[in-house]
């Protein structure tokens, strides 16, 4: 391991994070705004920039986080994507008191921790008939738990859609209550079918979620130890990444799927 010849904020031995934003211009507008996720020329971990599934890499100080103490490797893991994801989702959510979550998987197990000491009610919603992901939802501290295509017993301030499914739009616009939001915290969505204006009437909003900025890794960092978040994860070695996928798409991971390299696996 080596340190660049600028590469002042860490020492070799320290444990960091490496996310999913890997660089930005912090010229553009944007940049300049406060909104780096959004930057025109941003990098990405394991997409635009090397590593992601490896065992070494090439990262940027300056968008690398330490780790706290307390935090296993493979438990500190799902904190850096799904964790990071989850809490800007929850930022944009606002000061909802009343708080659905749609897709009871990595980013929902960390959000509702989060919720929870924030003195949120987390209301999660999961696959019909998914008994165990409402249980793992009730064990974290949701006040409910049913299938996505229920309503919960009271109107929501706000929902946030983890699950990677456009039919949960109008699904959760009929959840909350007048001016409420929508917040779609995945990448991708199938399409959106579409629904009456009545739904969104009444001052409720839709919105999307894209990448992390540095400020809301520094924030969900800090705060992770304090409350504490702990992660619950599968592990799988790299070698079987797919395999981890296919669990993955199929709802069978309880928590976060964790690839593990052999130096850490120890
Ligand atoms: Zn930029």
């Amino acid at each position: 391991m080596e340190l660049g010849d600028d590469a002042v904020r860490f020492k070799i031995g320290d444990r960091v994070g490496v996310p999913w934003l890997g660089w930005t211009c912090g010229a553009c507008s944007y940049c300049r705004n406060g909104q780096e996720n959004l930057c025109d020329l941003a990098k990405f971990t394991g997409y635009t920039i090397d590593g992601g599934y490896a065992e070494y890499t090439v990262a940027d100080q300056r968008f690398c986080f330490p780790i706290a103490n307390s935090y296993g490797d493979t438990n500190a893991a799902p904190l850096m994507c799904a964790g990071l994801i989850g809490y800007r989702s929850l930022t944009k959510a606002g000061d909802a008191k009343r708080l659905g979550l749609y897709g009871f998987g990595a980013a929902a197990h960390i959000v509702a921790q989060v919720a929870k000491y924030q003195q949120r009610e987390i209301y999660a919603f999961t696959r019909p008939g998914d008994d165990e992901a409402k249980q793992f939802a009730l064990d974290l501290g949701a006040v409910w738990a049913g299938d996505s295509n229920e309503l919960p017993p009271q109107q929501l301030d706000a929902a946030i859609i983890f699950a990677p499914v456009g039919a949960l739009v109008p699904q959760a616009l009929k959840a909350v209550g007048k001016g409420g939001k929508v917040v779609c915290g995945g990448i991708h969505m199938s399409d959106i079918p579409s629904f009456p204006y009545s739904i969104l009437w009444e001052e409720r909003s839709i919105c999307s979620v894209a990448n992390l900025t540095r400020r809301d890794g520094e924030e969900f960092m800090t705060l992770a130890p304090k409350i504490p978040v702990r992660t619950e994860v599968e592990t799988f070695p790299l070698e079987e990444a797919n395999e981890a996928l296919n669990r993955l798409r199929a709802g069978k991971i309880r928590g976060a799927a964790v690839l593990v390299t052999e130096s850490n696996s120890a």
